[in-house]
């Protein structure tokens, strides 16, 4: 059965690129509505924007999404991921400003406020889009694919040149709350050169050591360290699972990331939905539904993070 909320929940902070203080809150919606952003602070035209692949405008820091208007809306990967993680199909977030707050650069506040708030079955079955045959993008070192498999698998390799990162990898099955209780509390990192960089073109002002883990060489520069000693690898995951819901629904496949980042996630989707034969969208029974991302998720085993 599709799921929504039982009542709305608000968030507040700050854009990660803007720096601005940004208010945002996920409503309830009917059966197969889907996810839809609504730019509040826009009041002519229109201010909707559908949580879709085919609206995502090439991006390299952030995954930002764009109506036929020119209204958009930016850093959507971590909520996005943290619905597909707890298994909302259907919501409509309401923002007042051109980006979704970081928080703490991971979904652990936005999965403790969607658990919080509750998730009602709506009596629709829940739609999958069931991979049938591998689609792969290349781009320079980097690649992802995706191959049939009977449930939704993440695996991600990463090779940073600073030994705080270094090489890693790891391989999850989205089933059983596991998206809640390995990725959803691992934060966005980047590189120190890359900070300095970035502030110099006016971009990330309100990213700080409390919303990103920094890194420089061997150290990490942020307090407190790392919430897991692979946390780097976990947010790409976190990423990519946030990335593959703009799908339209959850993914019954294998996705292999090797370097891969959010434009290249979303190349992916285009070619799976370009290429004839790659897919269908399957009605999932009650089998399938229950190792889904988000079935079997507990309260309880959200990490209790700082
Ligand atoms: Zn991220």
């Amino acid at each position: 059965m599709q799921n929504t909320l039982r009542t709305s929940v608000r968030f507040t902070g700050q854009g990660l690129h803007s720096g601005e203080a940004v208010e945002l809150t996920i409503h309830p919606a009917s059966a197969d509505y889907g996810i839809w952003f609504k730019r509040t602070d826009i009041l002519l035209g229109d201010r909707m924007v559908p949580a879709r692949w085919d609206v995502v405008e090439q991006t390299a820091l952030c995954t930002r999404i764009v109506n036929a208007a020119g209204v958009s809306v930016s850093t959507i990967e971590h909520i996005m991921a943290a619905l597909a993680g707890t298994g909302v199909h259907n919501a409509l977030i309401e923002v007042d400003g051109p980006e979704v707050p970081i928080l703490d650069g991971s979904a652990a506040d936005f999965v403790r406020g969607i658990l919080k708030a509750g998730l009602i079955k709506q009596h629709r079955p829940v739609r999958a889009i069931e991979i049938l045959k591998p689609v792969t993008v290349t781009r320079g070192d980097a690649s992802a694919t995706l191959t049939p498999a009977d449930h939704m698998q993440i695996d991600f390799h990463i090779d940073f040149e600073d030994r705080a990162i270094g090489v890693q990898d790891k391989s999850l099955v989205m089933a059983n709350g596991s998206f809640v209780r390995e990725l959803c509390d691992s934060r966005t990192f980047c590189r120190q050169a890359d900070v300095d960089a970035m502030h110099a073109q006016g971009l990330a002002l309100g990213g700080n050591l409390e919303n990103a883990v920094v890194v420089d060489g061997d150290k990490v520069l942020s307090p407190g360290g790392l919430r897991h000693k692979d946390e780097a690898v976990r947010h790409k995951m976190l990423d990519a699972l946030g990335d593959l819901f703009l799908a339209g629904a959850p993914i019954l496949g294998k996705y292999t990331g090797c370097r891969a980042g959010h434009s290249l996630t979303n190349e992916l989707l285009r070619q799976l939905f370009a290429t004839p034969g790659a897919f269908r969208v399957v009605e999932c029974d009650s089998e399938t539904a229950a190792i889904l991302p988000g079935a079997g998720v507990h309260w309880a085993e959200i990490p209790a993070v700082a």
